[in-house]
């Protein structure tokens, strides 16, 4: 546990001693904007030769230079003794492994025993199927394909490589390409549900015991978004596959009337956290449902994120639903350092550091 310090000492600093760090990737420009705004230092630790966004946008008060992501970990007492506490996002998944991050030192925005639960489709689904909500069939077996599948490789490299197949038979076609190609690993056979994708972005504020909808966002992934701009017998000559390799976000507001369902899920989502590792402490700070909406308006969740998302960079200047609750820009970023800087202020930071 980082700046191990007693309740009393906690509540002798004034907020803003503390610093805001993050990597510099995926959604690092919003998280240290958002925590400037609150009154934050910050830092962004960057990877040589990647930097430039975070010197031009005039976040970062600090960058720290690192060969590697992976090389944060040599940072560690630097971290710590300057006060810095560590905002997680998918780029944190990517570098280092479950364990690793388990073993960070520095203070650590977020619950990192929901962590497992997130990182194992199988106990996602568990997770997700104790708060109810719909999800998509799960093939144990190509044999047993009876409609459209997708097709999804284990880790969040953001959708690369999916695949769609209708039959056992075009399973194995598409399956043996890749594993020529080399490029197979762990994968599950999904039912693809059609309808309408929108990715929910939820906080949940132990603090406040609320549950606030953020904003929506869909994603911009390529090549699936340019297909539909190419006639469909000239996708047939080409011999065109989908893949659905992420590559920006685009806003959505919802259809009202659907709310009331977003926030059911999002809050049967908290409340199904607090029961997975038997100790009450569940999933709280920013997290997302990736949905698909069928057009009878049924929520099909095929994933969930236990952290800021990048759909959420769309809204640096608040959302259509940030805007009625905070009357000033409220971006995810932004929540967060809130969320520190209430509970610094009232003496519980500690709950919400790992
Ligand atoms: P990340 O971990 O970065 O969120 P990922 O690699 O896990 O990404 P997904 O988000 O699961 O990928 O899916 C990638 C794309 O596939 C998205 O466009 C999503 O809308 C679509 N998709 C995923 N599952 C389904 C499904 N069951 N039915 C229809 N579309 C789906």
């Amino acid at each position: 546990m980082g700046a191990n310090k007693s309740k009393k000492s906690e509540n002798s600093i004034p907020y803003n001693s503390y610093k805001i760090a993050t990597l510099g990737s995926h959604s690092a420009i919003q998280i240290l904007y958002g925590a400037k705004q609150e009154g934050f230092s910050t830092i962004a630790i960057c990877e040589k030769g990647r930097e430039k966004p975070y010197k031009s946008f005039e976040v970062a008060d600090e960058i720290m230079m690192v060969n590697s992501f992976r090389d944060t970990i040599k940072l560690q007492d630097k971290l710590l003794r300057e006060n810095a506490i560590l905002i997680p996002h998918g780029t944190f998944f990517e570098a280092f492994k479950l364990e690793e991050l388990e073993k960070i030192k520095v203070n650590y925005f977020g619950n990192k025993s929901i962590l497992k639960w997130e990182a194992d489709r199988m106990k996602q689904r568990e997770w997700l199927k104790r708060a109810g909500l719909i999800l998509p069939k799960i093939y144990k077996k190509p044999e047993d394909i009876d409609g459209p599948v997708i097709v999804k490789f284990y880790g969040a490299l953001g959708g690369k490589g999916f695949f769609l197949a209708r039959t056992a038979e075009e399973f194995h076609r598409k399956i043996k390409a890749r594993k020529t190609k080399g490029e197979i690993r762990a994968y599950i056979i999904q039912e693809y549900i059609i309808g309408a994708p929108i990715y929910i972005h939820y906080f949940y504020s132990p603090l406040t015991n609320e549950l606030e909808v953020m904003s929506f966002d869909k994603r911009y992934e390529s090549n699936v978004d340019s297909i539909g701009r190419i006639a469909a017998k000239d996708q047939l000559d080409l011999g065109l596959e989908t893949s659905y390799n992420i590559t920006g976000n685009v806003p959505i507001v919802v259809r009202e009337s659907l709310l009331p369902e977003i926030f059911r899920m999002g809050e049967a989502v908290v409340k199904a956290s607090r029961t997975l590792n038997g100790d009450n402490k569940g999933l709280y700070g920013p997290f997302s449902l990736e949905t698909v909406v069928t057009p009878d308006l049924k929520f099909y969740v095929f994933e969930i994120s236990a952290r800021i998302v990048a759909g959420t960079n769309l809204y640096m200047e608040g959302s259509p639903y940030t805007m009625p609750r905070y009357n000033e820009p409220m971006s995810t970023g932004r929540r967060i350092a809130r969320e520190i800087k209430n509970a610094i202020t009232r003496n519980r930071l500690r709950e919400i550091l790992n």
